[in-house]
């Protein structure tokens, strides 16, 4: 089955809004086990949204379709796919009904713009939309599927849970289908984990194999095509233990929820250890990803943002002597910070950061992005040196993903010639 996502609206074209409904469409989409082919993004414009739907109809069997089906005048979609079909446009009272009915649950008055709503194209079937005024489109011709969705990434969700997806389910059932699984590495480098995968020929007999490295570790992804799920899940499970067997030690999680922090409450949970952390320039965001996770209250114990040198001094028994003589960006304080937090906490271990985020603030000596992560625990107590880049919001995102490698590399069984992870 052909899927693709046709994406519509002047707003991230240029750049104003950051197009997620693609993002979220394209996984519930690999989730059924029918991949979207392509993803286009088009403007508020009649002529480009007609090409795109005639395109669409050579090459798939089904196209969703996102934006532009608001009541004003930019909203162009609803009226070029009724043309495109050659539907007619009629009033349709139960629409107008829905409507209304949307004003009255919020106990909003009705504005007379909403009318428009009810203008649909004669043959289509509305979607519901529950959480807004527009409804959606589908429209079934010749085998093919054209689902109209609103943009409001909310409004879309919704509509495509209740009443998109149960339906490609159906249509796809009997389909061949693609089936993915991610396989999360930490510790080695992308050409490390390509060299130790030397039988490669092997798994691509049952699963295409690619790299996708970030620099919160390298992901493995096996993709299948099967005649259907039990064949695809068999050859993903065989493809899988044949990659294992070769890098097994470097493995951290598999599956698309899979995060670092996840990993490390894992670990941590594992080891019934708790965590304290000490936070400079990222301000508490550590402590916020490592309680993104549910279930956190088990191995996160507490934070403190010492942002300046007296909480340092007050709250972590950093010596001032240390930050007079290195200065608060530097291993001294970063270890020093660690270990305050160790005592300062109920916690088995610790971690730090301490750094310059920029874009203000570097020197020759402490440029920005220079970024030192602390670990301690009741036997060790250790640094990490970094250097990043310009951006302040990058640098912070960057310095909590080195703290949480940091600590998973402390508390994982070491892996044969295990390499300190890039960040
Ligand atoms: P529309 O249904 O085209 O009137 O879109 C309504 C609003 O939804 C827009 O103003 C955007 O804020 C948001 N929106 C539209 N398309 C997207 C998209 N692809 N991703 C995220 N938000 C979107
Ligand atoms: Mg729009």
């Amino acid at each position: 089955m052909n899927v693709e996502i046709l994406i519509v609206g002047d707003e991230i074209l240029l750049g104003q809004t950051l197009d997620t409904n693609s993002n979220f469409l394209a996984k519930q989409l690999a989730a059924l086990g029918q991949p979207a082919h392509a993803v286009t993004v088009l403007p508020d414009e009649r002529d480009p949204l007609l090409g795109a739907f005639r395109r669409a109809y050579h090459g798939s069997d089904v196209v969703l379709i996102c934006g532009g089906l608001g009541p004003t005048h930019d909203d162009k979609t609803k009226d070029t796919l009724a043309g495109f079909f050659n539907l007619p446009i009629v009033f349709r009272n139960d629409i107008l009904e829905q409507v209304r009915e949307v004003y009255r649950k919020r106990q909003l008055a009705f504005i007379e713009t909403s009318r428009e709503q009810a203008e649909f194209p004669e043959g289509a079937t509305p979607m519901p939309n529950r959480l807004g005024t527009a409804p959606g489109i589908w429209i079934e011709r010749e085998g093919r599927i054209y689902a109209a969705m609103p943009g409001v990434p909310a409004e879309m969700k919704a509509m495509m849970r209740d009443f998109v997806l149960p339906r490609l389910k159906k249509k796809a059932a009997d389909r061949e289908t693609t089936r993915f699984r991610s396989i999360h590495t930490f510790g080695i480098k992308e050409a490390g984990l390509y060299e130790k995968l030397d039988n490669r020929d092997e798994i691509e007999r049952d699963a295409a194999l690619a790299f996708l490295p970030s620099y919160r570790g390298v992901r493995l992804r096996l993709t299948v095509k099967a005649k259907n799920a039990e064949e695809a899940l068999y050859r993903l499970d065989r493809a899988d233990a044949l990659v294992r067997e070769k890098i097994g030690a470097y493995v951290i999680g598999a599956g698309e929820q899979f995060s670092i922090e996840q990993a490390v409450g894992h670990t941590l949970k594992g080891r019934g250890w708790k965590l304290a952390v000490a936070e400079s320039c990222t301000g508490g965001l550590l402590a916020k990803r490592i309680t993104d996770v549910s279930g956190s209250s088990a191995w996160f114990e507490r934070g403190f943002i010492t942002y300046s040198n007296e909480a340092k001094q007050e709250q972590l028994a950093v010596a001032g002597e240390l930050l007079a003589n290195h200065g608060a960006v530097s291993a001294e304080v970063a270890r020093a910070m660690a270990e305050g937090a160790l005592e300062h906490s109920r916690a088995n271990a610790a971690l730090s950061i301490t750094g310059v985020a920029g874009p203000t603030g570097g020197t020759e000596e402490k440029p920005v992005g220079l970024v030192y992560i602390g670990y301690a625990d009741a036997s060790t107590v250790t640094h990490r040196r970094h250097l990043f880049g310009e951006d302040r919001e990058v640098n912070r995102e960057r310095s909590v993903t080195a703290a949480l490698l940091l600590v998973l590399d402390r508390l994982r069984p070491a892996a044969e010639e295990r390499e300190p992870q890039l960040v």
